[in-house]
């Protein structure tokens, strides 16, 4: 019997190590690299063993290390067969920064090493034969990271034979799984608990990575789409003013979560929110996914998944009784967070300054010489006019067909048919509009307004164009305005048509 040493690196310096109990075994070096990589909010997916993870308001940082008492297991494959390395190979010579270690393991007698063959390790996650593949349990884990509690990360790797000359070998270990971060910020004056729980719906029962190794659903039962599992977290508590979070990784085996929700205990209330992710994702293994949620006294929102995917704008159906959708984003906008343009009120083009001068409906700047859109004459040429047209409505000319500014009617039955909420969502300051007929939610930053060369009142206000206008004071547009406190519609009476604010379109379909 031969014992082999494989050792682990992380950095790029080669190491060395082959220790056999007989003189004719090969001698062959391993060097296996985890990335050395942060799994970061921006740069998710890194290869890592156990996780701490560093809490921030806005950031997530988690970091892997190899620690005392860890270990892998082993199989090899040859001909067709599987064998299993009999005794779990525990790591030594862990490196001060925990990234590098050895290992040592004992070949399998029947395995003829002067033949091809694969060996095969898992890390962080029980494995076994099943058949001609190596299994492991796709149970899931949930935990609350604090205090320095960590996670096992799962991850395995597969050497060829083929490639095992005498002398230094890399060997990268995979990652196995999917890491879900929660984090919530407690804004209340009460500590809240809470724990993170999700339904994962199966599509089939088995998983093969690579083709080697195959990962069976024995967490739960369902083997098809309409069965599902319910895994819970441990319960996390969290002071005023505090951040706390679970950490949640689990093997994307059919490839979709629904319904991940939190179920939280705040002031002695239970409730559970049912639309932390309310859009079945698509996961993939190896990577990281973020939610984060806000308490603000009254409700609990969550900053992440307004939209189903990337591909904006989106058109949000909340149930209103019109039918009308909301843009998921600003005109101008690729994300429901971004401000995009500002636009005065009847103008399809962004500007450096505006201002009454250069306004395009009024003669000369002059705001009671008003050339389209008015229905007063002591202000200009009477037109009759009660709304923009869609050659001077920028969302219809930027995004088409179906696309318009939302009419007065419109925001009124926004606001009247969802509850609000002053967020943060990505640390940007603005509103959520939640539905009150289908819980769908729409986000609007605080974008405040451009006048001048200057943004104003930004990050305090949102501001946002209808298509509509006043009869009386024709120099002025209708939109919706909120603050931190307040919410409504409003003439923007400050606002004359000239100054660049927001638009967020509503979408009606094919007229
Ligand atoms: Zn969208």
């Amino acid at each position: 019997m031969k014992k082999i040493a494989l050792i682990l690196l992380l950095s790029i310096t080669m190491s060395w190590l082959s220790s056999c109990d007989e003189k004719d075994a090969p001698s062959v070096v391993f060097t296996a690299l985890i990335p050395d990589e942060d799994m970061s909010s921006q740069r998710p997916g890194s290869m890592i063993k156990d996780i701490t993870m560093s809490q921030g308001i806005n950031s997530f940082n988690l970091s892997a290390r190899w620690k005392d008492g860890d270990v892998i297991q082993l199989f090899v494959r040859q001909g067709g067969k599987i064998y299993q390395v009999e005794n779990l190979a525990t790591v030594f010579d862990i490196s001060a920064d925990g990234k590098k270690c050895s290992f040592n393991f004992t070949m399998p007698s029947l395995v003829n090493e002067s033949l091809e063959y694969e060996i095969i390790g898992v890390t962080g996650i029980d494995a076994h034969i099943e058949g001609q593949n190596v299994v492991v349990n796709s149970s899931m884990k949930r935990i609350p990271l604090e205090n320095g509690n960590t996670m096992p990360s799962p991850m395995w790797f597969i050497i060829n034979k083929t490639n095992l000359t005498t002398g230094n070998r890399q060997v990268q270990f995979k990652h196995l799984g999917t890491y879900e971060v929660l984090s919530v910020n407690n804004n209340s004056t009460s500590s809240i608990t809470f724990k993170h729980c999700g339904f994962f719906s199966y599509t089939f029962p088995w998983y093969l990575i690579d083709g080697s190794i195959v990962i069976g659903s024995k967490a739960g039962t369902a083997s098809n789409d309409t069965e599902q599992t319910d895994v819970q977290s441990d319960d996390i508590t969290i002071a005023p003013g505090a951040v706390g979070a679970i950490l949640s990784w689990y093997i994307p085996i059919g490839r979709h979560i629904t319904l991940a929700r939190l179920h939280a205990i705040i002031d002695g209330q239970e409730m559970t929110s049912i639309d932390m992710m309310r859009y079945s994702k698509n996961i993939e293994s190896g990577k990281a996914y973020y939610m984060q949620a806000t308490w603000d006294g009254s409700a609990l929102y969550f900053s992440n998944d307004f939209c189903p995917d990337g591909n904006h704008p989106h058109a949000i159906d909340l149930g209103l009784p019109s039918g009308t959708k909301w843009a998921c984003c600003n005109v101008g906008a690729n994300d429901p967070t971004r401000r995009g343009g500002y636009y005065a009120w009847g103008e399809i083009s962004q500007k450096d300054r505006y201002e009454q001068g250069n306004y395009k409906w009024w003669d000369n700047g002059d705001y009671t010489k008003i050339t389209k859109y008015c229905r007063n004459g002591d202000f200009g040429v009477v037109d009759g006019r009660m709304e923009l047209e869609p050659e001077d409505d920028v969302a219809f000319v930027n995004l088409g067909t179906g696309w318009r500014m939302p009419s007065r009617q419109q925001v009124e039955e926004l606001i009247n048919n969802c509850s609000s909420s002053w967020m943060l969502s990505n640390g940007i300051p603005g509103r959520v509009f939640r539905s009150n007929i289908n819980n769908e939610l729409i986000f609007m930053p605080a974008g405040g307004y451009f006048n001048g060369e200057y943004v104003r009142d930004y990050e305090s206000t949102g501001l946002f164009w209808s298509r509509s206008f006043p009869t009386s004071a024709p120099y002025l547009a209708h939109g919706l305005a909120f603050s931190g406190g307040s919410v409504g519609w409003a003439k923007l009476n400050n606002l004359g048509r000239h100054n660049g604010c927001n638009v967020r379109a509503v979408y009606v379909g094919q007229e």
